[in-house]
């Protein structure tokens, strides 16, 4: 590398899902560009839950189902509360399905190879500085004392956004808008998989819990089968650790996998992985006021677009759907002969029109009552005790109203100007 190196079209920052489809895009329409990589592969950095939903895959990346490294199709979902050994369970399953089981690692590789056959370059190892700016303009990227020159640069560089926070365009991290992710990959063998969780061999399931499995800290717990592994994991949400725990997540993490909900499953595993993550919680309150600049483009997490309903994460298709768009902006930009902010803001505009932004913006009242403290503690006890009333008869059986005030004695749930849920079942 250095300022004697040949100019690119476009150097992207980031290997994952985000800058590495961006990258194939631009290749596969004949543009010169690059990818520079801390990590030693592309996705050794990457960590997630477990579950991709295919469309925007499938859309971007020809032959993308018998290609792509795919585990299991998701043709079960389930949601739990769990407190102590008492557990509420629903499940739905079906036979379509929209999403699939993989290790991002393997995902992201596969799109790297397809990156590269498509004519891209990739650099991995590779930390990136700083953008290089000069007279408000992008020219390229700085990395270990040397430059880098390209047309236009896509940030694609993740939640933690540090290159963008020296570029002045974001402000430091809010832990209010983040959480943290953690997550041990356990080895059990294809049949005790498919026994256990009642699946057909190709079939997944995606679970989302709640309840006592965060040790009260706000968040959930995620397991996904695998072909021969199960991902577990936990989300927990800054805002809500107003002290340190009193455990270390890891062990937080462990107790989960081996609490009375999760023992019968997957308490004979092994553990062969784990790691922990940073992602965004509130996304949109996290994207900078504006996605492009002069010869310059912001996808992916590094953007703040994730999508988090509460009992589903959806980033990796928002991210490569990024990456997609932010490569049509580049060509029509190219197209009119000039990288300025004006010429990219197509890519906004792109990003506005499709899925993305507007399952973002359809979503928002999701954040605020995934703010709400009450979601993780008071309502997941009402509804256990709840069913612990209603179906552990000893002689009498309560009325459903009597289970209901016995479920909530106690319990004043004061939302903002809002009513004590106690009112609602007070007898007329
Ligand atoms: C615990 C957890 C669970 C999740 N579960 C799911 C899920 O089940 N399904 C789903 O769809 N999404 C899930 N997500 C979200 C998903 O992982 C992200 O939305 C997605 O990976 C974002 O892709 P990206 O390309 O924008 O960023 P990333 O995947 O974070 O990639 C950024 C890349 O940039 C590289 N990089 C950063 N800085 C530099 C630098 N200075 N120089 C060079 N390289 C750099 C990093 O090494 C990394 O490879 C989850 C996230 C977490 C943390």
């Amino acid at each position: 590398m250095g300022l004697c190196s040949p100019k690119f079209d476009v150097a992207v920052i980031g290997a994952g899902p985000s800058g590495l489809t961006a990258a194939y895009s631009l290749a596969k329409k004949g543009f010169k560009v690059v990818v520079l990589e801390r990590g030693r592969t592309p996705g050794s950095k990457n960590l997630y839950g477990g579950r991709v939903y295919s469309s925007a895959l499938e859309e971007i990346y020809g032959g993308f189902r018998s290609e792509a490294p795919i585990e299991r199709w998701v043709k079960k979902e389930r949601f739990s509360i769990a407190l102590g050994d008492k557990s509420i369970t629903i499940e739905y399953s079906s036979n379509s399905s929209s999403s699939f089981t993989a290790y991002l690692s393997k995902l992201t590789n596969w799109m790297a190879q397809k990156a590269e056959e498509a004519g891209a370059t990739i650099l991995t190892d590779i930390r990136v500085d700083d953008i290089w700016v000069e007279d408000n303009f992008v020219k390229g990227i700085k990395a270990g004392g040397d430059k880098l020159q390209a047309d236009v640069v896509i940030d694609a560089e993740g939640i933690n956004r540090i290159l963008l926070e020296r570029m002045g365009v974001v402000p430091k991290l809010d832990p209010n808008h983040v959480a943290i992710g953690l997550k041990q990959v356990i080895k059990l063998d294809e049949e005790r998989i498919n026994e256990r969780f009642g699946l057909e061999p190709d079939e997944g399931l995606a679970w989302f819990i709640m309840g006592e499995v965060t040790k009260g800290i706000p968040g959930g717990g995620f397991l996904y089968t695998n072909s021969t592994t199960v991902s577990l994991g936990l989300v927990l949400f800054l805002w809500g650790m107003k002290k340190p725990p009193n455990q270390h997540v890891f062990e937080i993490l462990e107790d989960f996998r081996l609490s009375p909900l999760m023992k019968k499953f997957i308490g004979d595993g092994v553990c062969i992985e784990y790691g922990a993550h940073l992602t965004p919680e509130i996304s949109l309150d996290l994207s900078p006021k504006k996605l492009y600049g002069n010869g310059f483009l912001v996808v992916g997490d590094a953007a703040g677009l994730l999508l988090n309903l509460g009992y589903t994460v959806r980033g990796v298709d928002l991210a490569a759907y990024s990456g997609y768009l932010a490569a049509k902006a580049f060509e029509k930009a190219h197209s009119e002969g000039k990288f300025n902010a004006e010429n990219l803001a197509h890519y906004q505009n792109l990003l506005e029109e499709s899925f993305i932004m507007t399952e973002l913006n359809k979503h928002t009242s999701i954040a605020k009552l995934l703010k709400n403290e009450s979601m993780f503690k008071i309502y997941p006890e009402i509804l256990v005790n709840l069913a612990s009333k209603l179906y552990e008869i000893k002689w009498r059986s309560p009325t459903i109203l009597e289970a209901l005030k016995e479920a909530t004695k106690g319990k004043t749930l004061f939302t903002e100007n809002g009513p004590d849920i106690t009112d609602l079942v007070k007898a007329p």
